[in-house]
């Protein structure tokens, strides 16, 4: 290795980084990109293709953009039914860097490199497997120039999973960048993370439909950095036909915070309670975020896996994570204490309290794995409000 390296240990992977990507506050793209605080977000990846590994015959996997390999590598070593696994990435440094902690972890015979552009290796190589069983696309900043690419190349029941780091445009600070990207409008609310991961999933569900393919959401999730998806594409014209049935709008009232869906013929956009013409996002993505048999399937595998149940901190954090999920109701949006305090003058009051009030009271309430002090339920904020202030 002729660039300058450290070892670290990542899952039960050894790999190979420029040593600076672990020093500087943001990892330089020279000799190659490591982002060591994505450790996180690889972790919960295990988790997801270990669960969507254990119930199919998936046998091979595409990360398209792998950097140093961190993503791929971690597969090969840690998800063994995977057997066949595709890195490629322009930057040909990167590729080394990659061999090398592929044969330091004796998973060479599984790893195959490419140097090339994401579509062009997506699409239009040569090789054994025409199409891939799993496909990753973890891009700089937006992943919507590559969506064709990754639909085409995924096999029909195979698994997608996309990151998006232009979480700034999915929020609602650039809404014309996120119509011109992503055909949808966001809006600058308390639960813009969750507006931003619809708009991203209904983008991609309009996209696969015009292949004839569907999709379904296994799991999303999303930080200050990211957003990410995993969703199961399945080839069926009647299927795709159904995609315009869940896509829809999300009706914002900046008045009253009263929020309500519409679909995507018809919206009225009076505010069902003050009357205020209120502000839509979207379209976006109205049916669920989560597959509950997947969640509850990734929920077994984490308490019966060997690395995760050897790891304190990553163990109880994804224990907790997919906890919450698996309670997490189904509604497009979610309220958070602090907003709820704010808008009534008073002070927060905690989560746990919240839900209980509201549970109590014979409404549906639970929490979100997309805001620590976020909260799901089919009060108004009027009721959530006087029940909790008054
Ligand atoms: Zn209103």
């Amino acid at each position: 290795m002729k660039y300058d390296f450290s070892r670290i240990k990542e899952g039960k992977t050894v790999l190979l980084v420029p040593r600076f990507s672990l020093s500087e506050k943001v990892p330089p793209k020279n000799p190659a990109f490591f982002n060591p605080s994505a450790k996180w977000n690889r972790d919960i990846s295990m988790l997801v293709y270990k669960t969507y590994a254990s119930s199919n015959n998936s046998r091979t996997f595409a990360d398209s953009i792998c950097g140093v390999g961190a993503r791929g590598l971690r597969t090969a070593v840690e998800v063994p039914k995977i057997d066949t696994i595709y890195l490629n990435d322009l930057n040909p440094i990167a590729i080394e860097f990659a061999k090398e902690s592929a044969r330091l972890n004796q998973v060479e015979d599984k790893c195959t490199f490419e140097i090339n552009h994401v579509c062009n290796f997506l699409n239009f190589e040569e090789r054994k497997f025409r199409k891939f069983d799993v496909v990753d696309l973890d891009p700089f900043g937006s992943p919507s120039p590559y969506v064709d690419c990754v639909l085409r190349s995924v096999s029909n029941r195979g698994l997608i999973s996309i990151t998006a780091t232009d979480t700034a445009v999915l929020c609602g600070v650039y809404p014309n960048v996120c119509y011109r990207k992503y055909y949808g409008f966001p809006l600058r609310t308390e639960y813009c993370n969750e507006i931003g991961i619809r708009i991203l999933v209904s983008f991609i569900g309009l996209n696969a439909s015009r292949f004839d393919l569907s999709i379904i959401p296994y799991f999303c999730h999303s930080n200050l950095h990211y957003m990410r998806v995993y969703l199961k594409v399945i080839f069926g014209k009647s299927l795709a036909n159904s995609v315009s049935s869940k896509i829809g709008f999300l009706k914002h009232c900046h008045n009253c915070n009263h929020r309500k869906v519409e679909n995507l013929r018809d919206q009225d956009l009076v505010c069902g309670i003050c009357d205020t013409k209120c502000k839509l996002a979207g379209p976006l993505w109205i049916d669920s975020l989560f597959d509950f048999e997947f969640a509850g399937a990734m929920l077994t595998v984490l308490k019966n896996d060997e690395y995760f149940l050897s790891t304190k901190n990553e163990y109880n954090k994804l224990l907790r994570m997919m906890q919450i999920c698996n309670s997490e109701l189904a509604y497009p949006f979610y309220f958070e204490t602090d907003n709820i305090a704010s808008k009534a003058k008073k002070s927060s009051i905690s989560l746990d309290k919240v839900i209980t009030t509201l549970t109590e009271n014979g409404f549906n309430a639970s929490k979100t794995i997309m805001n620590d002090k976020g909260f799901k339920t089919n009060a108004t904020l009027k009721e959530i409000i006087d029940l909790l202030y008054k």
